[in-house]
C-alpha cells in the first residue's frame, strides 16, 4: 500500500473535439485522457499511468463480467467564475471506494495517491471542465477483476480506472419535482448484503422495477427495506429526506443504503441551521398518513449527479400522494442553492469541503 508510485504520462497527440456547453448531457462525452494502474497479488498495485482514453482489452473470462467483483465512485470538479478548480470532499469518495473494495475483497487503494492522480489527471485535461451554470465534470473512479478464470474466487488482478464526463445542469430548466413509484415487490439490497457499497450487482438488482416505472411515467424508483417491505431505503440511486411538521426525517445508515456524501452534506447544513433531523426508521405508512393529515410538506432525494432532486407526487399502492402541490419546497430550494453555491465557488466554504486542484 504504501509503495511510491511514479505516475507515467502518455499524451494524447491530437484532441478530440469537445461538444457544445449546451448538449452536454449526463456521461455520454469523456475527456481526453484516462488515468489507469494494476494491479497483482504478487507486486500490489503498480504501473500507475494517464493515458489518451481508450478502449480496454480483456479476456472475456475476466472476472468482472461474470461475478462482479467491481466497485465505483461518482464525484463532480467545478470551474469557478475565477477560473479555480474545485473538487467537493474527494478524500470522502476515496474512503468509500475502500470501504466498497472491503466488502467486494478487492485490495484497497491508497487513498492520497488515488487523488493526487486524479488531480493529475483533471490538470491535464482542465480544458474539459465547463464554466456554464450548472455545469461540471463527473469524474468516475472504479475498479474491475481482470484474472482471467471462471473460478468463483476473488480475482488476483486488478485496474483500477479513472474517467471523466463533462456534464450540463441535470435538469434543464432547474430544480423539477418529480414523480415516483414506491416499489412493494422487488428489493435493491438487504441489510447484510451490499447495499452500503457502491457496486454494479445493486444496480443491476434495481433496472427491472426502474424500467416499470418509467413505463409507468414515473422518473424513479422509492425502494422499502427487504424484509418487511415497509421502511424507506433510498430513491433510485439517491438517499431521501421528508420533511413532516417541521422536522427532517432520512433513513438511517444500517448496511442497506448507501452512506451518500451529499446526504452527509445535508445533514450538517440543517444541523447548522438548527432545523431538527431525525436519521432513524421511517415508514412508507407514517408518509401516507402525513399526507393525509397535510403535514408532509417537503420530499428530495440526494446524490452527486442531482445534487437535490425533489419529490412532487409518490404513488403507493395505487394512491397518489401529492407534496406541496407537486412544486418544489422552500427547503429544498434554499438546499440546492446552498451546496451548489459552495460547490461552484460562488458562496463561502462554511465547512472546508472544497479542494483545490492545483493547474500545472
Ligand atoms: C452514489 C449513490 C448515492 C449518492 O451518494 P453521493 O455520495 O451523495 O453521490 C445514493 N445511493 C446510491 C445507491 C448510490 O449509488
Amino acid at each position: 500500500m504504501e509503495q511510491h508510485l511514479d505516475i507515467h504520462i502518455e499524451r494524447r497527440e491530437a484532441k478530440k473535439t469537445k461538444p457544445a456547453q449546451d448538449q452536454l448531457g449526463f456521461g455520454i462525452h469523456f475527456t481526453d485522457h484516462m488515468f489507469m494502474m494494476d494491479y497483482t497479488t504478487e507486486i500490489g498495485w503498480h504501473h500507475a499511468r494517464i493515458v489518451p482514453y481508450q478502449p480496454l482489452v480483456m479476456d472475456p473470462a475476466a472476472k468482472v463480467f461474470h461475478y462482479g467483483q467491481t466497485v465505483f465512485e461518482g464525484l463532480k470538479a467545478y470551474k469557478t467564475e475565477d477560473r479555480r478548480i474545485l473538487l467537493f470532499r474527494p478524500q470522502k469518495n476515496m474512503q468509500r471506494l475502500n470501504r466498497s473494495n472491503e466488502r467486494l475483497s478487492i485490495p484497497l487503494i491508497n487513498e492520497s495517491f488515488a487523488l493526487d492522480a486524479l488531480k493529475q489527471l483533471i490538470s491535464i485535461d482542465q480544458e474539459w471542465i465547463p464554466s456554464g451554470s450548472g455545469t461540471s465534470l463527473y469524474i468516475r473512479p472504479f475498479v474491475i477483476a481482470t484474472q482471467p478464470e471462471l473460478i468463483a474466487s476473488p480475482s488476483s488482478h486488478f485496474q483500477f480506472i479513472i474517467i471523466m464526463s463533462p456534464v450540463g445542469p441535470y435538469y434543464a430548466e432547474g430544480l423539477n419535482p418529480v414523480k415516483i413509484f414506491v416499489e412493494s415487490t422487488s428489493v435493491r439490497a438487504v441489510i447484510g448484503g451490499m447495499g452500503e457499497a457502491k457496486t454494479a450487482a445493486n444496480y443491476a438488482a434495481s433496472l427491472m422495477a426502474q424500467e416499470d416505472a418509467k413505463h409507468n411515467g414515473y422518473a424513479q424508483v422509492l425502494w422499502l427495506d427487504g424484509v418487511h417491505h415497509k421502511y424507506i431505503e433510498e430513491v433510485g440511486s439517491m438517499n431521501v429526506f421528508f420533511k413532516i411538521k417541521g422536522i427532517v426525517y432520512t433513513p438511517a445508515l444500517k448496511g442497506s443504503i448507501l452512506d451518500g456524501i451529499t446526504r452527509d452534506s445535508i445533514l450538517q447544513l440543517l444541523q447548522h441551521w438548527n432545523i431538527p433531523v431525525v436519521s432513524g426508521d421511517i415508514s412508507i405508512q407514517k408518509v401516507y398518513e402525513a399526507s393525509r393529515e397535510g403535514t408532509l410538506e417537503e420530499a428530495f432525494g440526494t446524490g452527486t449527479a442531482a445534487v437535490i432532486s425533489p419529490i412532487g407526487e409518490l404513488h403507493w399502492h395505487g394512491q397518489n400522494l401529492v407534496i406541496q402541490n407537486g412544486q418544489t419546497g422552500e427547503l429544498s430550494n434554499k438546499l440546492y442553492q446552498t451546496l451548489t453555491g459552495i460547490q461552484n465557488g460562488s458562496d463561502p466554504d462554511l465547512f472546508h469541503w472544497m479542494t483545490e486542484v492545483n493547474m500545472r
